[in-house]
């Protein structure tokens, strides 16, 4: 599956030609108009990558920027701000909302195409195309897509953050603690029955009828991705 980049701009003939270009790159391209279809589309979809312009009406780029920094899902997406404003001080504010980078417009795709790679490469290098398999688990990191016996799961955000920190350190035990630093960030409060709630969901998607419990728990230490059974 492709990556799909989100495109916020409001001028038609620019997302047209942004939309050609990216498509030729094999991305896939949504398209927002303004801040609040674009935050809309972030809580309904998988994206990785936001080109967002700085003057849209109503909310601007900058606000929509730091409120994909706020939440939890989107908090470590690149976004690459595109701008018409090009003094110094408007690239520092763009950087300081949480941009991963500010291009100028008027700007070549060429230079378009590089800064995406480069903040592809930078922010999410499982892009390239990385799989992690754990028993009869596997996770496409780049697509997002998790089966089980190959039959695909269908996991919150969070649930797939979790998962994927479990796969990359399979049969550890880690406390709520641990967890909490890995899929929630450590700069925010998260209680650890919070952890007890997404791990309880976890379960309940990845073992279908019959199937093993590939969590374990481990009283009043945390819990580890385990399959004794299938070992
Ligand atoms: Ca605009």
């Amino acid at each position: 599956m492709k990556p799909v980049i989100l495109v916020v701009e409001d001028e038609t003939a620019l997302v047209r030609l942004l939309r050609y270009n990216l498509d030729k790159e094999g991305f896939e391209v949504l398209e927002a108009t303004d801040g609040e279809e674009a935050l809309l589309i972030l809580s309904e979809r998988r994206i990785d990558l936001v080109l967002l312009d700085w003057m849209l009406p109503s909310v601007s780029g900058i606000e929509i920027c730091r409120q994909i920094r706020r939440r939890n899902e989107t908090r470590n997406l690149p976004v690459i701000m595109l701008t018409a404003r090009g003094e110094e001080g408007d690239r520092i504010r763009g950087l300081n909302a949480g941009a991963d980078d500010y291009i100028p417009k008027p700007f070549s795709y060429d230079e378009l195409m590089a800064r995406i790679h480069a903040v592809l490469r930078r922010i999410r290098p499982a892009l390239t195309e990385e799989k992690l398999n754990f028993a009869d688990l596997e996770m496409n990191v780049a697509t997002h897509r998790v089966t089980r016996d190959r039959e695909a799961l269908r996991l919150g955000p969070t649930e797939f953050r979790l998962l994927r920190f479990l796969m990359e350190h399979p049969r550890r035990v880690f406390d709520r603690n641990q967890l909490i630093d890995a899929v929630w960030g450590h700069d925010i409060y998260v209680d650890a029955r919070t952890v007890d709630v997404h791990i309880r969901r976890l379960r309940k998607a990845l073992n279908g009828e019959g199937k093993p419990d590939l969590i374990r728990t481990v009283r009043s230490a945390g819990y580890a991705l385990d399959a004794p059974e299938m070992a």
